[in-house]
């Protein structure tokens, strides 16, 4: 049904030297395989989706291929240029490398932020078109979220991308897994929620990250290289993890994704339209030339505040020896974590509003619609 192979490397510098051939060290910085105290990474995962693969034990227990101590780095919703050229920063500073589930349309706004990301030995996966929520679509809407999500991504990014799909608020309906599973295409849900859209600071997403990886002691963690929390606390992040002696697991694609001509021509559409609207208007901002510069502008993810059913019901399994909650307890210890904090910290932005109260510039604040839709905001 899967296979997945490792390729082990007995030595950290061997790894970490391939890894980082295609984007060389700055010359202030020693090359990776003689940097000391960088996570590197410990294992290249290779994994064969074509019979499908469901991976995340926040949804799923078919496969758990992490070993106690091992961690999958991924971002979500973007690329977003700004932040994402942070999070890029940070991992190329640790020499260790992650996934990014891409948002088809995000993909298509700069594509050459997905080809960097792509030249920088990451991961370049799929995380639909349009951020929709799958569970509330009908069969035909949902399945081409997917496959022009996946067409987008690869056009982006001038080559097929990884065949590896999150859905996006983790709303997985059942037509929709089996979809994918006829499509050769796996599904990676999480293990570790950081949560970071719902504090604009970075060491609150540290923390959570890390209290979530005491409590599992591994797994597949989910942050947004769109978000500041994740953006500004990126690097404070892998530093700790580091010291803490976590292991980095890169996964990588057996073989690529195959996209259907159908949805090819819709996204060149999309693309070519964009090129269009961008040459008649030289002057106007990215922001202003497309219908969405930035994931928090998706109009339909708005009025969404429920968790759909069924959602977080399967038991964590128990691993390794390590006593796993399940994961209703875990998301809502999590959830009660992060209201703890953010009433922790509430004085402080009060404090902050008044200070400005006086301006009538004030940007309102990007994340609004994920705060609102905090239980869904994947
Ligand atoms: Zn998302």
């Amino acid at each position: 049904m899967w296979r997945i192979a490792t390729k082990t490397f007995a030595l950290f510098g061997v790894a970490a030297g391939v890894l980082a051939s295609a984007a060389p060290a700055k010359a202030d910085k020693p090359p990776c395989s003689e940097r000391k105290g960088v996570l590197g990474v410990s294992r290249v995962v290779e994994i064969d989706t074509s019979k499908g693969a469901r991976f995340g034990n926040m949804q799923y227990k078919d496969i758990d291929f992490l070993k106690p101590g091992e961690i999958v780095l991924t971002f979500d919703d973007g690329p977003l240029r700004p932040k994402t050229t942070s999070v890029l920063n940070a991992l190329e500073g640790h020499c260790t490398k992650a996934t990014f589930f891409m948002v088809g349309r995000m993909a298509l706004v700069d594509p050459n932020m997905v080809r960097e990301i792509d030249k920088r030995g990451h991961t370049v996966a799929n995380h639909s078109w349009s951020h929709k929520m799958e569970g509330r679509l009908s069969t035909a809407s949902a399945t081409k979220e997917i496959e022009l999500g996946i067409s987008a991504v690869s056009l982006a990014l001038g080559k097929p991308a990884a065949p590896f799909f999150r859905f996006p608020y983790l709303s997985d309906p059942k037509s929709m897994q089996a979809h994918l599973k006829d499509r050769g295409v796996g599904i990676f849900s999480i293990d570790i929620d950081s949560l970071d859209f719902r504090t604009r600071s970075g060491s609150v997403m540290m923390n959570r990250v890390l209290k979530g990886l005491k409590r599992q002691g591994k797994g597949i963690i989910l942050m947004h290289d769109i978000q500041r929390s994740t953006s500004s606390g990126i690097k404070p992040l892998l530093d700790a993890l580091a010291k803490e002696g976590y292991k980095v697991v890169h996964i990588v694609p057996k073989s690529p994704v195959t996209t259907l001509e159908k949805y090819d021509a819709i996204a060149k559409k999309e693309a070519d339209r964009r090129k269009k609207y961008v040459a008649s208007r030289p002057l106007a901002s990215r922001s202003m030339v497309w219908p969405i510069a930035s994931a928090d502008q998706f109009p339909e993810a708005k009025p969404l505040k429920i968790v759909p059913r069924g959602l977080f019901k399967a038991p964590l399994p128990e691993r390794s020896g390590i006593a796993r909650p399940t994961s209703a307890k875990l998301r809502k210890s999590l959830l009660n974590d992060a209201k703890a904090e953010e009433k922790a910290s509430a004085p402080s932005k009060t404090k902050r509003k008044k200070t400005h109260s006086a301006s009538a510039h004030e940007a309102p604040p990007v994340d609004d619609w994920r705060k609102a839709a905090f239980s869904n905001g994947h």
